[in-house]
């Protein structure tokens, strides 16, 4: 059995280098598309031939975006439009845009003028996503994307192949989970900012060898005794991979306990059920399930008691809220979440980080004096 620390190296170096990840795929032959933040069935690329690869943007500094997204537009979309235009994702043979907020939905305008060279497939989904006809609308539309990635691939994807596809992206989902139940157990090895290039690896390349490093994984650390030194957080948000902010947290001695985030567990808490009579439907079941994100309609704001209910169930020390800089979605959410916790006695720590930030003083001012409070 190959030890914790030689599995890390393999599983940070996906996440580091998500471009040659690309480049691998490229050299077997098989076709890539892009896929952008939130809900896009990944599934259904697989299932049609070719391989999702992860769009959440970049850490970096941006110039070109600047021509199409005003300033104040959120780190994620103009990075993933810089990458775009500087010719840093070439080779993708399309891109799927979901339309899931109003940074996103100007996303396919500004890409069709400025890279002309890869197509985008709109994801649409019902903001109703828990009736009836939400769930038939968000099917229909899935339907004609699955259509249009078989023109991409030329291969059309039976009802089998979907279910092979959704099959094979649940179990990556459970690896990942049971990753991060083990992460704070084993704190000695697991640090924040491994946890976080653990989960983030698993966007770009193929799915099944992720899945397979992450076993591998979980069974070294269960073989370890446990260690559970450090103080115990929830972080929650959108993103939480910056490595400053993953350092600083680490040198803080924290340990995220669990997460609220949209990139991490939400993703994984819900997995897509295989219905054999109609496998795309099953995308739209997903929809109407998943709970605890500011970027799916949430009208009761249930995501701040499943995040008091996290934060208790966790035993953790106090809640970290990871907020992305511009970002409309999670600033509607902040006051009720803010509310929730404070009733519930739940120490807050709100920082806010952007992709392109680079002075991270201010933040580890906040990490230090926050854990001075709940120590
Ligand atoms: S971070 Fe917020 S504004 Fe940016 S793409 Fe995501 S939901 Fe939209």
């Amino acid at each position: 059995m190959r030890d914790v620390k030689e599995i890390l190296k393999d599983l940070t170096w996906i996440a580091d280098n998500p471009r040659a990840c690309l480049d691998e795929v490229l050299a077997e032959g098989k076709k890539a598309v892009g896929v952008m933040p939130y809900y896009a069935p990944e599934e259904l690329v697989y299932a049609a031939g070719m391989v999702p690869f992860g769009l959440w943007g970049a850490d970096m500094a941006v110039s070109a975006s600047r021509q199409y997204f005003p300033a104040f537009y959120c780190g994620i979309v103009h990075t993933i439009l810089e990458l775009g235009l500087t010719g840093k994702l070439s080779g993708l043979s399309a891109v799927m845009i979901p339309l899931t907020c109003d940074s996103l939905k100007g996303m396919g305008a500004n890409w069709k003028y400025g890279v002309k060279t890869i197509p985008i497939i709109d994801v649409p989904y019902a903001q109703n996503r828990k009736i009836e006809a939400g769930k038939a609308f968000t099917t229909a539309k899935y339907r004609e994307i699955l259509e249009k990635l078989e023109s991409i691939s030329g291969k059309k994807a039976t009802d089998e192949d979907i279910l092979a596809a959704i099959r094979l992206f649940n179990e990556n989902r459970a690896a990942c989970l049971e990753f991060v139940r083990l992460a704070p157990k084993h704190t000695d090895v697991i640090s924040a900012l491994a946890r976080s290039r653990v989960l983030k690896s698993r966007t770009f390349g193929d799915r099944a060898r992720h899945t397979a490093l992450v076993r591998e994984l979980n069974e070294a650390l269960a073989a370890l005794p446990e260690c559970t030194k450090g103080v115990p957080v929830v972080t929650t948000g959108i993103l939480a991979d910056s490595s400053e902010l993953m350092n600083i947290l680490d040198e803080n001695g924290y340990v995220i306990a669990a997460d609220q985030v949209a990139y991490e567990s939400v993703e994984l808490r819900y997995p897509v059920p295989e219905v054999p009579a109609d496998p795309v439907s099953g995308f739209a079941v997903r929809l109407a399930e998943t709970e605890g994100t500011s970027v799916l309609y949430d009208p009761g704001k249930k995501r701040a008691a499943d995040l008091k209910d996290l934060a208790k169930e966790a035993g953790a020390a106090g809640v970290i809220w990871v907020g992305t800089k511009f970002c409309d979605p999670e600033e509607f959410d902040y006051v009720p979440v803010k509310k929730v916790l404070e009733e519930a006695d739940i120490p807050l720590l709100t920082l806010e980080v952007d992709r392109q930030m680079v002075n991270f003083e201010q933040i580890r001012t906040a990490a230090e004096a926050f854990k001075d409070a709940v120590q």
